[in-house]
């Protein structure tokens, strides 16, 4: 497995035990919203918008891919922004995408 998919099974993998553990109410009502400039926000390649992720830089991202279609986005059906396993504590945009993006169960 290349490191790139090593580092975001384990952060998937950390982010669920983590989403678990912190219970999504305790992060759905009032949390920052996630800055594109923080660090794992950069590293992950965190877009507020999904539509403006550079496809150069992130081949896997399809058009239509978006956090409110992502396994790891909690938020409620309908919801702008909500939390996200990957960003304990905080909110991402509903419209984001990042590349630990898995599909909706
Ligand atoms: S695509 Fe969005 S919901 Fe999924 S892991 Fe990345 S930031 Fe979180």
């Amino acid at each position: 497995m290349p490191s790139h998919n090593r580092r975001i099974f384990m952060l998937q993998l950390t982010a669920g035990s983590a989403a678990l553990v912190a219970g999504r109410a305790a992060l759905a009502q009032g949390a920052p919203m996630v800055n594109e400039s923080d660090q794992q926000a950069v590293a992950l390649g965190y877009a507020a918008d999904s539509n403006k992720v550079d496809p150069k830089k992130y081949p896997r991202h399809v058009a239509g891919q978006t956090c409110a279609g992502c396994q790891l986005f909690t938020g409620k059906a309908g919801d702008v922004s909500g939390p996200c396993g990957i960003f304990p504590g905080k909110a991402v945009s509903a419209k984001g995408w990042c590349s630990a993006w898995v599909k909706k169960a």
